[in-house]
């Protein structure tokens, strides 16, 4: 059967010359980055190189990166680490439409005596830097907002929230995991401190990322065990992780403009052929402001899980909702927070196309959709209601 995988905001597939780098350092350039011969010397080279190739893709330097086990546990590392250097309980900021590794870690420390705000959002997902401004405290310890929302795509105006944090001396996180490689980042243009970002994302392996700490920032460790990576995080370094993680990064920045291209066409074709396909279906997210891979859209009447087991039975891969909720039927956090009713956010489908994907894959999505949301729509009790209402005249109840 064909197949189609339109899921890269949950996972990519691995670059083949990255994948061609980590075998090398599996098997052949195997030591021990702390060893003094010439084995270690070996990975502590490819290591240290890595890590230039992290910082150039960030706009940081190399001494600023700290390597952790993926996008989580930088969120973690950032969050927690700012939060236990502080010392005490104090006041920390972020928005409803984080990604877990964010919120849960938020309400974590609201258990230790932290207190949070969380920002609402807008119609299409974005805060205002003002709500920013507003909420800042005396006792305010950090500010966390993402780059680009893993759901929607949607950008947040992170530089405007950076030179208020700036002004008002308060640390600035953001988790940048999805906007790495469709957007170009640099550090110092959007005025954060912290910033995480994930190997597997970007057509890097799974299991590894990054944590970008500016110089000065002060942040406690998590864990301890050795004195690896500035002693913020100890442990062997995952080097064939750590490598990937670097090489991904370089092909990230270097094909950057083609790949924001092809998605963007991809895309674009994908939503304006459903669209002209399928009646009362709404693109979530900012029209504009928004990562060019992705189209999460409501088909309303069904269930985005009724539509993602159709597309799954014809080879066709999509998500609702993020990865980590899907399989519990609850609407996502993040349609909710945009203002969405139950029932249009549990109609939530996520394409997100990839650097490979190509006109083909998206005309037989639009071959193969229609008649799955015809058909669901058709054994829908809601959508039998509208029916009925609009035969007797009067206009379809918004749920
Ligand atoms: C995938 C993702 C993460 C988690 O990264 P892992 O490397 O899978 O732990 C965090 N934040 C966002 C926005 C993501 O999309």
């Amino acid at each position: 059967m064909r197949e189609v995988y339109l899921d890269h905001a949950a996972t990519t597939p691995v670059h083949p010359e990255v994948a061609e780098l980590i075998q090398e350092y599996l098997v052949r350039t195997y030591g021990n980055p702390s060893s003094l011969h010439r084995f270690g010397r070996r990975a502590r080279a490819a290591l240290e190189e890595a890590r230039e190739q992290v910082a150039e893709a960030l706009g940081a330097e190399p001494e600023e990166i700290v390597f952790t086990s993926g996008g989580t546990e930088a969120d973690n590392l950032a969050i927690r680490g700012a939060a236990l250097a502080h010392g005490r309980p104090g006041h920390i900021i972020t928005t409803r439409v984080e990604h877990h590794a964010v919120l849960h870690t938020c309400e974590a420390l609201e258990e230790t005596g932290f207190e949070v705000t969380y920002l609402p959002v807008d119609r299409h997902g974005r805060i205002a830097p003002e709500q920013v401004a507003e909420a800042i405290r005396p006792d305010t310890v950090l500010v966390t907002v993402m780059l680009a929302n893993n759901e929607v795509g949607t950008v947040q105006p992170l530089a405007a929230v950076g030179e208020i944090c700036r002004e008002r001396g308060v640390l600035l996180h953001s988790d940048a995991v999805q906007a790495l490689g469709q957007l170009p980042i640099d550090v110092g243009q959007l005025g954060v401190d912290l910033l995480s970002v994930s190997g597997h994302k970007i057509y890097g392996p799974k299991g590894i990322g990054a944590l970008y700490v500016r110089r000065g920032v002060r942040l406690s460790p998590l864990m301890y065990g050795g004195g690896h990576e500035r002693r913020r995080r100890p442990g062997t370094e995952n080097v064939p992780g750590i490598v990937g993680l670097g090489k991904a990064c370089e092909l990230a920045v270097r094909e950057l403009a083609a790949r924001a291209r092809t998605m963007r066409e991809m895309r674009d074709r994908l939503v304006e052929g459903i669209q002209a396909r399928i009646a009362e279906v709404v693109l979530n997210g900012h029209p504009t402001e928004r990562l060019p891979n992705n189209a999460n859209l409501c088909f309303r009447y069904v269930e985005g899980e009724s539509i993602l087991l159709g597309l799954d039975s014809k080879g066709i891969a999509a998500s609702s909702g993020s990865a980590c909720t899907s399989g519990a039927l609850e609407p996502s956090h993040v349609l909710m927070a945009m203002g969405l009713s139950h029932e249009l956010a549990q109609g939530s489908v996520r394409f997100s196309v990839g650097r490979l994907t190509r006109a083909e894959d998206i005309d037989y999505v639009l071959e193969v959709l229609p008649p799955i949301v015809e058909r669901l729509r058709n054994m829908s009790p809601l959508y039998a209601e509208r029916g009925r209402a609009r035969q007797a005249g009067s206009p379809p109840g918004e749920g």
